[in-house]
């Protein structure tokens, strides 16, 4: 008898439907005798229009009272979903965050795990019971209700499975798999059967949505066994696993990523002095802002141009304390320019080949697109273009690193 963690996110419990057909799922899963602990999302949507109706009332909601709201999303169908179960003659039990006691620090909005206790819901699968835990939230140590971030539900699920030593963490959504890109923008993507958590982690990181950060980051922690799957549709899924295949056919590149959060900022004719990044970047990072992509022109006459990226929501504060930052120093001017994505192939089979970036480049250019900057780590290499390129360039990479699926007979 095997113990299971399914979550189910947000468009699977979208509707009361969409709940009877999630407990008939369970209700075959328990039946074959697995224990089983189910974490769910808020349904599609709800969680926007909650942060909606915050927004209405201030531009920059209190976080504790954002938390306190968008923590009843899931409380809402933990309550659906154990109802769904007891008709079904399925004995069932909900939580939320703060009753099954998901400790975490107090940082609301995006608030990080600290502990979970198991004693109930172990004490509930002993008895019989499926245990029906709210994704997304948790207590501090003062008995304030916390979120942990969008997608966050990942994370709890993938926490819950570490804490009970589950199994399996099984994340069923509204596709069946990790694809090689995004499968709404590129329909050619391909679904892989397995996936490092180093790839996915880096895949998470540079924009994939399809799981939370942090939830890959604990099941590599925890060697979780982690499985995306389709909430309603038979299939293997993908396997996120430790093990890197020596295979002949390992694919250079894995997969490819992409996001449109970031803006970037420039500041040109700096005198050139040694600590001029640290003179720039000092207040940006004082004003708690993250930096992402930097790049230092070669100087000509003693002046430099420097760019670099931050978070979207970071850019109007960024762009201000540079203009300022400007002023100081005697730079001719600061600008910026938030109509740039980034780009990103992953892989670890980039370790073993030469030239996984040029040829990034090359198709690149043939579609004529201009790479304003690029960042290359072991397993990655990042560039930032003009955003109206996006899907293009994903595209082209896609064909370019022979990713699409075959055009006929499936996979
Ligand atoms: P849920 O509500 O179930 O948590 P999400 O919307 O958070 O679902 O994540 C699933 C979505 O992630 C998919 O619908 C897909 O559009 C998107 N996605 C982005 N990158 C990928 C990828 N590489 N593989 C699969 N899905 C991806
Ligand atoms: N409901 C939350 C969100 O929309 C958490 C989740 O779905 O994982 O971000
Ligand atoms: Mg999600």
């Amino acid at each position: 008898m095997a113990l299971i963690v399914q979550k189910f996110g947000g468009t699977s419990v979208g509707t009361v439907e969409r709940i009877e057909q999630v407990a008939e799922k369970v209700k075959k899963f328990r039946e074959a005798g697995d224990d089983i602990v189910v974490v769910v999302s808020a349904m599609s949507g709800e969680t926007n229009r909650l942060i909606g109706l915050a927004k209405q009332i201030m531009e920059q909601p209190v976080p504790r009272e954002l938390d306190v709201m968008v923590s009843t999303g899931e409380q809402v169908t933990i309550a659906l979903l154990s109802m769904a179960l007891i008709k079904r003659g399925v004995p069932a039990v909900s939580y939320t965050g703060n009753q099954v006691r998901i400790l975490t620090d107090s940082a609301h909005t995006k608030a990080r795990i600290l502990s979970i206790d198991d004693a109930n819901i172990r004490a509930d699968l002993k008895a019989g019971r499926v245990v029906v835990v709210a994704g997304f939230q948790g207590v501090d140590e003062h008995g304030n209700i916390t979120t942990l971030g969008r997608g966050g539900s990942d994370t709890t699920g993938v926490a819950l499975a570490a804490a009970l030593k589950a199994d399996e963490c099984q994340i069923y959504t509204d596709v069946d798999g990790v694809y090689t890109t995004d499968p709404r923008v590129v329909p050619q993507a391909r679904r892989l059967d397995k996936i490092t958590f180093e790839e996915m982690l880096e895949m998470a990181s540079l924009g994939s949505k399809v799981l939370q950060i942090r939830s890959v980051e604990f099941a590599g922690k925890y060697n979780v066994p982690l499985r995306v799957l389709h909430s309603f549709q038979e299939g293997p899924g993908t396997l996120i696993t430790l093990d890197e295949e020596e295979s002949m056919e390992q694919p250079i590149i894995s997969g490819i990523a992409f996001n449109r959060d970031e803006a970037k900022l420039t500041i040109r004719g700096v005198p050139d002095t040694p600590g001029v990044a640290f003179k720039i970047l000092g207040p940006i990072s004082a004003a708690n802002i993250e930096v992402d992509m930097i790049v230092q022109n070669v100087s000509h006459d003693n002046t430099t141009d420097f760019t670099f990226t931050v978070h979207r929501n970071d850019y109007l504060a960024a762009l201000e304390i540079l203009k300022q930052t400007a002023a100081n120093i005697g730079a001719r001017e600061a600008t910026g320019d938030t109509n740039i994505a980034k780009v990103s192939i992953v892989g670890v089979g980039m370790r073993s080949h030469a030239g996984v970036a040029s040829r990034m480049f090359e198709a690149l250019a043939k579609e004529t697109i201009n790479i304003q900057m690029i960042s290359t780590s072991e397993i990655k290499v990042s560039v930032v273009i003009e955003e109206k390129y996006l899907e293009l360039a994903v595209r082209a990479l896609h064909t370019a690193f022979e990713l699409d699926a075959p055009a006929r007979q499936g996979e």
